[in-house]
């Protein structure tokens, strides 16, 4: 008999990776989605999998909605991929996050430890939990140091989901996920904006993108690569925490010009910190510039895992690198600006 999964943030780029991978293995898929005024499964319908996921309302703020699905479903896994993942709206909206980042995951281990505590469970925990870099680069020991209520919310996630573990036995593992992107990556995310922007400035729809700090560093995957370590992950015989990243770290600018160079748009740089402009070599026109709006009250200035143990023990490399991500990016929305099908 096939297993059957329930991933919980549906409509998020993560769960459509996910969502292909597990249907490819044979799973039956449930996707829990936060009812709305109406249902977005655009994502899902890029990959060509929305007829084969069964969809099913679920709200992280509400415990007997999280039983009742459990109960009614039986999975043998849950992928809790559902957070308020922006990490600069958190600094506006720190108790809703809270709510659901962190007591929304105490909500999903108690509804499976009343229907079943065999039940698999992954957490989305998060690279922005180490924040004010303890070390380099982060391993799973590396002590952690949030700096915003969207990582200190996670960080509590992340510890309630070992302390399910260690006190019940539950098969509970969090994967510390560096940032990981893709051409379904959400548009307020600097890798999706920089890559939707410069498509926009090259058909000629912007003028110039406006960004914050160009001088953070991430260590940049491809999200199709990551979910298949979460899956690793769920198929150990013993659950536990595990960190995935590339091992590089790049900043921001450097990002946008090897977009923009995918783009044909090569770019160099005029001015310093807040007013630093990127021009384009071909036409001499700003085509960034930086803007207060875009910075945080408090910045992660450099992340990079390793990735050793993970390696190790589940088997698991990153296989797409950086610059091909880049382009995987920049053609995918060229493309789609293209043919009036960007989504803003
Ligand atoms: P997305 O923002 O693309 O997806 C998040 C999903 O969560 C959306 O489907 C959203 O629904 C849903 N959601 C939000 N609030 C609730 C709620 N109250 N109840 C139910 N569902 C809700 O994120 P990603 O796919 O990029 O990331 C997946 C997970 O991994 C997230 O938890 C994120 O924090 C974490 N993570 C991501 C990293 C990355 O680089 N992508 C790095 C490390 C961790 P809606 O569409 O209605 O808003
Ligand atoms: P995060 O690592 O989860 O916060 O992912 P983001 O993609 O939102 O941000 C990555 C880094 O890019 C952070 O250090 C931001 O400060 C920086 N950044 C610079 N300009 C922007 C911008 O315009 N939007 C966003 N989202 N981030 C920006």
């Amino acid at each position: 008999m096939s297993a059957t999964a329930l991933i919980l943030g549906l409509s998020g780029q993560d769960a459509a990776y996910l969502a292909k991978l597990l249907l490819e293995k044979g799973y039956k898929v449930y996707g829990g989605y936060r009812r709305g005024a109406s249902l977005n499964l655009w994502r899902l319908q890029e990959l060509g999998i929305a007829d084969d996921v069964e969809t099913v309302a679920i709200e992280l703020l509400e415990y007997n909605n999280l039983l009742s699905v459990i109960e009614e479903i039986g999975p043998d896994e849950i992928y809790n991929l559902a957070a308020q993942s922006f990490v600069h709206a958190s600094f506006g909206q720190p108790l809703f996050t809270g709510d659901v980042n962190a007591l929304g995951v105490t909500r999903i281990l108690e509804a499976i430890r009343a229907v079943s505590p065999e039940i698999r469970f992954y957490q989305a925990s998060t690279s922005e939990m180490f924040g004010k870099v303890q070390a380099v680069p982060q391993t799973e020991s590396t002590p952690f140091h949030p700096r915003s209520p969207y990582a200190v919310a996670k960080l509590y996630a992340h510890w309630i989901t070992v302390n399910y573990r260690e006190a019940y036995g539950m098969h509970a593992s969090s994967g510390i996920l560096f940032n990981h992107e893709s051409p379904l990556r959400g548009l307020h995310f600097v890798t999706r904006k920089i890559t939707a922007g410069l498509a926009r400035i090259a058909h000629g729809e912007l003028d110039v993108l406006e960004l914050g700090n160009l001088d953070a560093k991430r260590d940049w995957g491809f999200a199709g690569d990551y979910v298949e370590g979460m899956w690793r992950m769920l198929q150990q015989d013993r659950a536990d925490d595990y960190v995935l990243a590339t091992g590089k770290s790049r900043s921001v600018r450097h990002f946008c010009e090897r977009a923009a160079a995918a783009a044909d748009m090569d770019i160099e740089w005029d001015g310093e910190g807040p007013s630093t402009r990127g021009i384009a070599r071909k036409t001499g026109k700003a085509v960034i510039k930086t803007s207060p709006k875009f910075y945080r009250p408090a910045e992660v200035n450099e992340l990079l895992g390793d990735p050793s143990k993970a390696n190790a023990e589940l088997g698991w490399t990153p296989k797409v690198s950086l610059d091909e991500l880049v382009d995987m990016m920049m053609q995918s929305d060229l493309k789609r600006v293209g043919s009036g099908t960007l989504l803003l």
